[in-house]
């Protein structure tokens, strides 16, 4: 096909100043926030508009032309990297907050507006409700990202995560229908479909409206850090908590190498005796909060806790939040790469699947810094690497892939919340049978025959091949 034609098509579609097509910023999009890189693609569109996306679909069907929609990028598994070239669709542009509805409890928003933009927008409205789901990345990621990979968050333990808060959606499918399921009303005949679409990782179609709920604020916060002497002492806290009866809002978990990351980046002043910490948040009504704390101080000292310290009411929270939040950033000081594991177990095997995310790393002669959504079981095994040492890139992925096996044999999962895109594909028959597959694979090739829709991602590329020969 003629580059030249291609892209007047597509001006004709978008308009020619949402078409980039350059060398450079082609090869921006080659990538996402994981380790894998894209083939060269064609074309980078940026659409405003639900039909123009339909349209964009129909003339790749026509020319038998691969699309992945995208959001900022952030994610951690390659989804919305293009894997066979062909068209990006940037959902940038369409980042309008539709609708905020506080009588119904919910707002209506386009794919492209960032997550902390919609909580902003419900708070102008006053400070009685909010979008929950708050990945580490909200500050930049999409709730069309947020959609598409189901993604998780510190606050998923009590709230859940984003599927839990999503009423509908406006999708244009591979055919170019755009199509509405679920709806602003509380229960919708039929099958879930709304529930197929969420964590369908760009793969069925493309999010152009999303209906969220709203959750109340809760009327008082009090955040707290624990700091241990093992990791084991941590992690046994966690379930120590919770089957004392509390839920807590967030329970995270860092052992000493990222707390060591964070002290250099940011200053905390941990104890040099703390192996671990865990920072846990809990809200309710006011009267209860006093009692609550002590009982987790209880639990705490259980496991041997070395130092627990209390703040009370958000803003102050955040001092005790920050060694989390700014846990990512510190480990780019650790080398030139990072490889961010995503598993999840039971939360009882929390101590156990950490003993063995040790035992890998050392096996493997590895750096692991660990930090974990532990209320939820979900660990983040991070290997600083360098893309530029010959062999590490290798040795780091065969590590992460035994850590994904452990956690399966646990009774866990290969991914916690980032999703499967292209990093985990093979992972999946850790989980599935082929006939348990074949019906996930039937439901794609049902929506998108030709398999154009963010194509070869999630699938065994065992099975793609059998399937392509
Ligand atoms: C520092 C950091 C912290 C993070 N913390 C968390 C965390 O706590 N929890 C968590 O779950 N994730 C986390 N992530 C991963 C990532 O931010 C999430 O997966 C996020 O949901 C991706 O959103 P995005 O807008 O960047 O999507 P992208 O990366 O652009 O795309 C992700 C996937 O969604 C698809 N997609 C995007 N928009 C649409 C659309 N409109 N329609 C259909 N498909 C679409 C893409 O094709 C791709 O498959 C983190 C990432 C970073 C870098």
């Amino acid at each position: 096909m003629d580059i030249n034609t291609v892209i007047a098509d597509l001006e004709a579609i978008v308009g020619p100043q949402h078409v980039l097509r350059s060398r450079a910023e082609r090869a921006v999009y080659g990538y996402d926030a994981s380790v894998f890189r894209g083939t060269e693609l064609l074309a980078v569109v940026l659409p405003t508009t639900a039909e123009q996306i339909s349209r964009l679909v129909v003339w790749c069907r026509d020319h038998g032309v691969p699309y992945v929609a995208r959001g900022t990028g952030t994610g951690i598994s390659g989804g919305a990297i293009p894997t066979h070239g062909g068209v990006v669709i940037e959902l940038a542009l369409m980042n309008q907050v539709l609708e905020v509805d506080l009588a119904n409890r919910l707002a209506v928003v386009q794919p492209g507006v960032v997550n902390q933009d919609l909580k902003r927008s419900v708070q102008q409205h006053g400070y009685a409700y909010t979008y929950v789901p708050d990945p580490g990345s909200q500050v930049v990621s999409t709730i069309g990202g947020n959609v598409a990979t189901n993604a998780g968050g510190m606050h998923c333990l009590k709230y859940g995560i984003t599927g839990n808060h999503i009423l509908g959606l406006e999708m244009v499918l591979p055919d170019g229908d755009i199509v509405t399921v679920g709806g602003k009303a509380v229960d919708q005949p039929g099958a879930d479909l709304t529930g197929l679409l969420v964590g369908s990782e760009g793969t069925l179609g493309i999010v152009t409206k999303i209906i969220v709920r709203l959750l109340q604020m809760p009327e008082a916060v009090t955040t707290h850090l624990a700091l241990f002497k093992t990791v084991d002492d941590a992690a046994n806290t966690v379930s120590g908590i919770i089957s004392s009866g509390l839920l807590p809002a967030a329970m995270e978990l860092l052992d000493k190498s990222i707390m060591q990351a964070v002290d250099k980046a940011v200053h905390i002043g941990f104890p040099a005796e703390a192996g671990a910490a865990l920072i846990i948040e809990l809200d309710g009504f006011s009267d209860d909060m006093a009692r609550n704390a002590d009982r987790v101080a209880e639990v705490c000292k259980t496991h041997d806790v070395i130092s627990f310290e209390t703040e009370e009411g958000i803003e102050a929270g955040q001092r005790l939040w920050l060694s989390r939040r700014a846990a990512f950033g510190a480990m780019a000081r650790l080398d030139t790469d990072v490889y961010i594991v995503d598993g999840c177990v039971p939360r009882t095997q929390l101590p156990e699947a950490l003993r063995r995310v040790t035992a890998i790393a050392e096996r493997y002669d590895l750096p692991i810094v660990n930090v974990a959504h532990a209320g939820d079981g979900n660990l983040h095994p991070s290997i600083p690497f360098s893309k530029r040492r010959a062999g590490d890139i290798e040795r780091v992925l065969e590590a992460g892939r035994e850590i994904l096996e452990a956690c399966v044999e646990l009774g866990g999962s290969i991914t916690g919340e980032h999703g499967v895109g292209m990093e985990k594909q093979n992972e999946m028959t850790l989980m599935f049978t082929p006939t348990e597959l074949q019906v996930m694979r039937r439901i794609k090739l049902a929506h998108d025959p030709d398999d154009l829709c963010n194509p070869k991602k999630i699938f065994p590329l065992s099975m793609l091949a059998e399937a392509a020969s």
